[in-house]
C-alpha cells in the first residue's frame, strides 16, 4: 500500500486514475477539493499501441483545467477525416479549413496522455493508494472504500472512474446495459508509403471500420482496425508481412504500401450504459458510466466532457455550502451529460450496422451520400460534432 497524505474525512475519493478519473483528481484538488484516490495500477507509465483521437472540444477543456499542454505527450494535428465506403470509392472528407480551424483536434498516445495525467494528479500530493478498490460501504454522512491492502478511505462523494468493467458500480448495484459488438479492435503502429499529411483514414469494411490515425513521424500512423473477432484472431495470429498484405487488400492503396511496426494489440468491443449514473453519495464517471464503439474516437472524449460537467456542478455545489454528495447536486451532473453519452452509444451503433449492412438498397443510400453529394447531412454532422466543432463551451468553464 502507498499511501500520501491525511486520515480523516476527505471531501472526495475516487477510485480510478485512467484518463478521466486522473483528470477528475487533479482538477478537483487544484479547486480545493480534499481528494483520494484508489487505482489499482501499479507499473510504470510508458507508451501504448493505442492512440487516442482528443476533439478541440477535449483540449479546450484539458487546457482550461491547466491540463493541456501536458509534459511527455507529443500530439499529432488531426486536419482532415478521410472516410471511404465499403467500395474504398465514395468519400466524405471533413476538413478543418472548412470550420476556419487548424485543426480537428489532436492524436495522442493513450499511454502516455495517462501517465501524463497521473502525474500531474499525484504531484498535488492528496491521499493516493495505488491498490484495488475492493469493498464500499455507504452511510446518510459518507462512503467508505476498503482496499485490497486493508487500507480505509472515507469521503462525503465517491466518484466511480474505475473503467467499463467497473466493479464498483456492481458493487452500488447499478444495473448496466452491455452490449459484445463480436468485433474486436486490432492496433498497431503502421509505417506509411506515403506522408499522411495530417489526414485520418477510415473505410469502413464488411467486417467494420478501418481506421489509420496521423502520428507525428509523417510516415507513421495508428491503426485500429475493428473487425469480427475470428478474423481479428487470424489477422493478428499472421507474420508481418502477410498481416500488411492483407491490410493493403483491406484499405486500399491510398497511403501506399504499409509495414507493420511492432506489436498487435487487441480489444474486444464492447457497448455499455449504465442505468443510472448517480446514487446516495456516488457518481459514475467516464467507461465505468458508458463505453461506445471507437469507430468515431469519442469515449475519452465522453469521460472528459463528463469530467468538466462534473468539476462545474460540484464547484456550484460548495459555493452554496451544500454537501458534494447529496442526491440533488449529483442529478444535476447526470442530467446534464446522460443525453449526449447515451445518442452518442446509438449514432455510433447504428453506423457500425449500417456500414455492415449487406444489403444493397442501405449501401445505395450510403454510396450516394458519400459519392455525390460528400454531405450527407446525419454522418456529416456526427462526424463534425465527434471531433468538437459544433461543441461550445457552457457556464461550467473552469475559472
Ligand atoms: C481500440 C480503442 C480505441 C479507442 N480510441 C479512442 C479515441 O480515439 N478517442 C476517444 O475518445 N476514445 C477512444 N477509446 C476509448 C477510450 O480509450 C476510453 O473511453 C477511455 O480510456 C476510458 O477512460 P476511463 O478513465 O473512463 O477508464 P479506464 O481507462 O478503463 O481507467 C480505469 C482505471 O481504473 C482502475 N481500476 C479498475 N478497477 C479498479 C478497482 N477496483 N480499484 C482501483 N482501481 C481500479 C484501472 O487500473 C484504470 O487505471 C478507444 C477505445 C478502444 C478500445
Amino acid at each position: 500500500m502507498t499511501m500520501t497524505g491525511g486520515k480523516g474525512m476527505l471531501d472526495v475519493v475516487i477510485v480510478g486514475a485512467g484518463a478521466v478519473g486522473a483528470c477528475l483528481c487533479h482538477a478537483l484538488s487544484v479547486r480545493g477539493f480534499e481528494v483520494g484516490m484508489v487505482d489499482a495500477e501499479t507499473g510504470d507509465e510508458r507508451a501504448s499501441v493505442r492512440t487516442s483521437a482528443l476533439s478541440r472540444a477535449s483540449l479546450r477543456h484539458l487546457s482550461d483545467l491547466g491540463l493541456w499542454p501536458l509534459e511527455g505527450v507529443e500530439p499529432s494535428a488531426l486536419r482532415a477525416l478521410q472516410i471511404l465506403d465499403r467500395g474504398g470509392r465514395g468519400r466524405l472528407r471533413f476538413d478543418s479549413a472548412d470550420l476556419g480551424e487548424e485543426d480537428l483536434g489532436a492524436i495522442v498516445n493513450h499511454g502516455l496522455l495517462e501517465g501524463a495525467l497521473r502525474k500531474k494528479a499525484r504531484a498535488l500530493g492528496g491521499p493516493w493508494y495505488r491498490e484495488r478498490a475492493e469493498e464500499v460501504t455507504i452511510t446518510d454522512s459518507g462512503v467508505e472504500i476498503a482496499t485490497k491492502g486493508g487500507g480505509r478511505v472515507r469521503a462525503r462523494l465517491l466518484i466511480a472512474a474505475d473503467g467499463a468493467q467497473s466493479t464498483i458500480r456492481e458493487q452500488l448495484g447499478v444495473p448496466v446495459l452491455q452490449y459484445r459488438y463480436g468485433q474486436t479492435a486490432l492496433c498497431a503502429d503502421i509505417r506509411l508509403g506515403r506522408a499522411h499529411e495530417g489526414v485520418a483514414w477510415q473505410r469502413f469494411l464488411a467486417n467494420g471500420p478501418c481506421a489509420l490515425l496521423p502520428l507525428p513521424d509523417a510516415h507513421r500512423a495508428s491503426l485500429i482496425w475493428s473487425t469480427a473477432d475470428q478474423e481479428a484472431q487470424r489477422l493478428r495470429a499472421l507474420s508481418d508481412a502477410d498481416f500488411a498484405r492483407a491490410l493493403h487488400d483491406a484499405f486500399g492503396d491510398h497511403l501506399g504500401p504499409l509495414r507493420v511496426e511492432g506489436e498487435r494489440a487487441r480489444f474486444p468491443l464492447v457497448a455499455s450504459h449504465a442505468r443510472y449514473y448517480t446514487g446516495p453519495r456516488f457518481a459514475l464517471a467516464g467507461d465505468a458510466a458508458h463505453r461506445v464503439h471507437p469507430l468515431a474516437g469519442q469515449g475519452v472524449n465522453l469521460g472528459f466532457a463528463d469530467a468538466h460537467a462534473l468539476i462545474g456542478t460540484l464547484q456550484s455545489a460548495r459555493s452554496r455550502s451544500t454537501d458534494p454528495g447529496s442526491r440533488r447536486v449529483l442529478r444535476a451532473y447526470e442530467r446534464e451529460r446522460k443525453a449526449e453519452n447515451l445518442a452518442m452509444l446509438v449514432v455510433t451503433d447504428l453506423l457500425n450496422r449500417a456500414f455492415r449492412d449487406n444489403r444493397t438498397w442501405v449501401h445505395a443510400i450510403l454510396g450516394t451520400g458519400l459519392n455525390v453529394t460528400d454531405s450527407l447531412p446525419l454522418v456529416k454532422t456526427f462526424f463534425m460534432g465527434a471531433a468538437g466543432a459544433t461543441t461550445s463551451r457552457t457556464a461550467h468553464d473552469a475559472p
